[in-house]
């Protein structure tokens, strides 16, 4: 051994370039391995897995009415993270109600999947997340990206064209289909869902809360909305506010209330909302503060008027409900806001209630599967170049 060591000394001597190139060497392979493994950590979570449904899935649906859809409505929560699954016990009446499972009067047996540890992509940022949500791709591939990338959407800054939306798939399928969507952030309309004569957009700001508070009438003089008790509400609270809406719990329930009126007026396929008065209260006070709080409650009342004008339809026995989120907040010492790693940013809920839906909690999500997961309730084939999956254990008719 000790010979050994002594020839192996007299080596390195003998080849010292060689040697200080060769440790070089293992040093930055060494450094080069660390890196990846770490990024490898940080990203690797996010790689969905699941199903990509094959023709014969599909055709369970396509051939079976009773496996259809009438409509999909999915209620967007801007920056709620798991948070409603942090909420006192019987705080979430509405919430328990329509993603608990339940019975409808006709008997058809609803069932929900929810989970309360899916996984938003990074970084966690709306624009990024929404756009992955709508397009089924991380943010590298879609193109959302980058520091200003919620202005950009804002803007109307539109994702890589390889990737198109559920929407645009579902309509490529169903030329005739219809599609609404409410936002209260206007970017989601403006940048993530494609422009298409059969999608119909309708943004709501604070403008929009002042109209409705000033005569309630748009520019071709119809009713901006049709409930009376919120037209008064709203002027009510901005008479005595002195400005329109700076929680955006009017704006929130003008958007609701839009979805409500429109989908009286017309039974779309596809019927999506954006809120944003939870990301509003999280970037104010941060997480867990009375103020988030109070905004997820809000949002349960919300959810009680959708569930209360889709029962009165006899709506509830085929349709789809969605409640879906790109990201949670910080709490207040480590400073408001999101877009970072941690636990509570990262982590979102996923609740989907239908007569396909498989009571439980289903496997990994991810943000990137909401795509796959709506084309495939609605037996449209998921796009080639989409990373989402459709998580194991959520639909009773898959796997
Ligand atoms: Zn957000």
């Amino acid at each position: 051994m000790k010979e050994f060591f002594a020839k192996f000394v007299l080596a390195v001597k003998a080849h010292k370039g060689r040697t200080v190139a060769i440790s070089v060497a293992a040093v930055v392979l060494i450094f080069a391995i660390i890196t990846l493994s770490c990024f490898g950590a940080v990203t690797f979570n996010r790689f969905a897995t699941g199903y990509v449904p094959t023709e014969a899935d599909l055709a369970l649906i396509n051939e079976n009415p009773e496996n259809q859809y009438a409509r999909v409505l999915i209620i967007g929560v801007d920056g709620m993270g798991d948070y409603v699954n942090r909420m006192e016990k019987g705080s979430m009446p509405n919430y328990e109600k329509l993603f608990g499972g339940f019975t409808t009067e006709n008997g058809m047996v609803v069932g929900a999947s929810v989970t309360h540890t899916g996984l938003a992509v990074y970084p966690t940022i709306s624009a990024q997340n929404w756009t992955s949500m709508f397009h089924g791709v991380r943010p590298f591939y879609h193109g959302i990206k980058g520091a200003a990338s919620n202005k950009d959407l804002e803007n109307g800054k539109t994702p890589n064209e390889k990737y198109p939306s559920f929407i645009k798939a579902y309509l490529d399928a169903h030329p005739e289909g219809k599609v609404l969507s409410s936002c209260t952030w206007k970017a989601v309309n403006n940048g993530a869902i494609e422009d298409l004569p059969q999608v119909k957009k309708i943004n709501n700001d604070c403008e929009t809360v002042y109209a409705i508070a000033n005569g309630n009438r748009d520019e071709a003089g119809n009713a901006i909305i049709r409930n009376e008790a919120l037209v008064s509400r709203i002027k009510a609270e901005t008479a005595v506010d002195g400005y329109a809406d700076e929680t955006y719990a009017l704006t929130d329930a003008v958007t609701v209330q839009r979805i409500i009126d429109e989908t009286a007026a017309e039974d779309y396929k596809i019927a999506y909302m954006h809120l944003n008065q939870v990301d509003s209260a999280g970037h104010s006070y941060g997480n867990n503060k009375h103020a988030y709080i109070k905004a997820v409650s809000r949002v349960d009342v919300l959810l009680g008027e959708l569930y209360r004008a889709y029962e009165a339809r006899g709506w509830l026995d085929d349709t789809l409900f969605i409640l879906c989120t790109d990201h949670g907040h910080r709490y207040l010492q480590d400073g408001t806001g999101h877009g970072g790693n941690s636990d509570v940013e990262v982590t979102v809920t996923f609740a989907i209630a239908g007569k396909t839906v498989k009571q439980g909690a289903p496997g990994k999500y991810v943000n990137t599967d909401l795509a796959p997961i709506v084309a495939y309730a609605l037996g449209v084939k998921a796009d080639e170049n989409w990373q989402g999956k459709v998580p194991y254990g959520m639909f009773t008719l898959l796997g």
